[in-house]
């Protein structure tokens, strides 16, 4: 099949990526195997491709916002039939017998496995994965709208309930990229007020066209104190800025997998007052099931950039310069 691996891990200038040919992969017990259709680029997978996020092993297929088709089933694999369109996520698998699983917190487990990290994802013709872990997709909607949702959307989501936002609440969102501008679209119809910082004119305007109350630069003030904040940008140096613009018990929460360093923050004007800092790891499937409820409930506006297959690399190389416009996307129609 053809497909793209992280050849040599370093800045996208350097072009880390490398198109290649690989066997088709057989499922495993458990497996099934997904002809790709689309595959969404998320800010993770710049983080792999230069190494900020060491490689688990060498020349990894990245990718896991994949919208396709089941093609083949392995021994035992059950839940979705042949042709069954399904989503493939970042969550793989975990062990489902530690004290994390055992509580609902999946997203925590240590033998958790990663799609584009652990094992090869969807930057590719196609793609294996235990059939516990996908998601069924409805069949009513571009496969270029649906693979935003499945990193971009979950983890979003996941970033919203850990920011303790409460009902009809004031959120503030720093940074306005794919996650961001689902997760605000699925706040405001649940009923919250936005306000979006960020550095990009565009998705200043964008953020003012779904609907945020405000949109200013990313170290700016809100227009009034937030109950909640999500940090989507992976600056450190916002940290202080958000827990600044939130209100007495305010929550933020930090959506990245990845971060710059945190300047040193100042207790009485950051924390104190019942702030609370969060981080955000993954997402369980619960997450996921439940964001692609909202999503198919509310239908938010999913904004992409297609590439054609071909283009991987300057799809990164266009997401580490903030030339992309909501949710770079993988197609395998056009090579
Ligand atoms: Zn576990
Ligand atoms: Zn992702």
């Amino acid at each position: 099949m053809d497909a793209w691996v992280v050849a040599r891990p370093g800045p996208v200038a350097s072009r880390p990526l490398e198109r290649t040919t690989l066997p088709d992969p057989e499922p495993g017990p458990g497996e099934l195997r997904v002809r790709v259709e689309a595959c969404a680029v998320c800010r993770t997978d710049l983080h792999l491709a230069e190494g900020d996020l060491p490689p688990r092993r060498p020349r990894t297929v990245p990718g896991h916002e994949v919208v396709g088709r089941v093609d083949a089933l392995g021994p035992g694999a059950a839940g979705p039939a042949i042709g069954d369109r399904v989503g493939v996520a970042w969550l793989r698998s975990t062990c489902g017998a530690c004290r994390y699983c055992l509580r609902g917190a999946e997203n925590l487990c240590p033998s958790s496995a990663y799609t584009g990290w652990d094992a090869d994802g969807g930057y590719a013709e196609f793609v294996t994965a235990p059939a516990a872990y996908v998601y069924p997709l409805p069949e009513d909607a571009p496969a270029e709208t649906l693979a935003p949702l499945l990193c971009a959307g979950i983890i979003g989501y996941r970033a919203l309930v850990r920011s303790n936002l409460p009902p009809g609440g004031r959120l503030g969102i720093y940074g306005f990229g794919a996650s961001a501008h689902l997760t605000a679209q699925i706040a405001i119809a649940e009923g919250a007020t936005v306000h979006v910082m960020t550095r990009s004119a565009a998705a200043r305007e964008l953020a003012l066209e779904l609907g945020a109350a405000s949109a200013a630069g990313s170290a700016d003030p809100p227009p009034e104190p937030l109950d909640a904040a999500i940090l989507f940008a992976p600056a450190g140096e916002l940290v202080p800025v958000a827990l600044a613009a939130l209100d007495r018990g305010g929550t933020l929460a930090v959506a990245g997998i990845h971060l710059t360093d945190i300047p040193v923050l100042d207790y009485r004007r950051h924390l104190f007052e019942e702030r609370t800092l969060r981080s955000v790891t993954a997402n369980t499937r619960e997450d996921g099931r439940e964001f692609l409820r909202l999503a198919a409930a509310h239908r938010p506006r999913v904004a992409t950039t297609p590439y054609p297959f071909a283009a991987a690399g300057r799809a990164l190389a266009d997401l580490a310069a903030d030339r992309v416009e909501g949710a770079a996307v993988l197609l395998m129609t056009c090579s």
